[in-house]
């Protein structure tokens, strides 16, 4: 029955590999070789790689944020990573991409081997705006928690955090810009939820890591234990 019902689904909904265009599958095996997964975790600030352990001040930039630390599978720089991101960010958005991104994610958490690390934790999306979120019709690094949340078995909320302005894209802006940008544009709306909890942030790409950062002193500012973050990719700024 289940057979039967995957074949009817694929001829309603082919799907076809965002790269090449190989019928099958979103990501085709052969462009899905092309992506290198991050095997090690790295400073979200300096790229120094395992100098952050378990939220201690990095060793090799020695910089102290609220972000405990990152999670990312990838480099925005892999041409394929980028032109699904962008599929699933801009339109006509392929919504559906998210499960090929946080797949990723999952073979990326898969090689640093900390299952245990992710017991009793909280997912919580990067919120977008409201306007922009009715725009778009989704919010693209929810629909990658959600697919996290179910693979992961972690709990996800997505209403504890809110957008309560708007901001121009960060894309444009440069380090310091993006910190005044992003400043004060959070607000938890369920501290009973997340006190005392470590929680995982998720977006699709982590850039300066100014947008990560503004949450994490909303969240812990709230109550929060821990906040840390899980991206995609991982972009240079240009
Ligand atoms: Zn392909
Ligand atoms: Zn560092």
């Amino acid at each position: 029955m289940e057979k039967i019902k995957n074949f009817a689904w694929n001829i309603l909904f082919p799907k076809f590999c965002a790269n090449c265009g190989a019928e099958g599958t979103y990501l085709c095996p052969d462009c899905l070789s092309l992506i290198e997964i991050f095997e090690r975790q790295y400073c979200p600030f300096c790229f120094s790689s395992r100098a952050v352990a378990d939220g201690k001040t990095c060793r090799h930039c020695h910089r102290t944020k609220k972000l405990n630390g990152l999670f990312c599978a990838t480099s925005y720089d892999n041409f394929i990573v980028k032109k699904i991101i962008c599929q699933l960010k801009y339109e006509p958005f392929v919504r559906e991409l998210a499960r090929p991104l946080s797949s990723l994610i999952i073979t990326h958490l898969a090689f640093l081997k900390k299952q245990s690390f992710f017991e009793n934790c909280l997912l919580i999306p990067i919120p977008l705006h409201i306007k922009k979120h009715k725009f778009r019709g989704f919010n693209q690094a929810e629909e990658i928690a959600k697919k996290l949340s179910s693979a992961l078995k972690i709990p996800i909320n997505d209403k504890a955090l809110i957008k309560i302005k708007k901001t121009p894209a960060q894309t444009e802006l440069n380090n310091k810009k993006r910190r005044e940008n992003i400043k004060n544009v959070f607000l938890c709306k369920q501290p009973e939820t997340i006190k005392n909890r470590r929680i995982i942030l998720v977006d699709d790409v982590f850039t300066t890591g100014s947008t990560m950062e503004e949450v994490a002193i909303t969240l812990k500012k709230s109550g929060a234990r821990e906040v840390w973050g899980i991206a995609v990719a991982r972009s240079r700024l240009n």
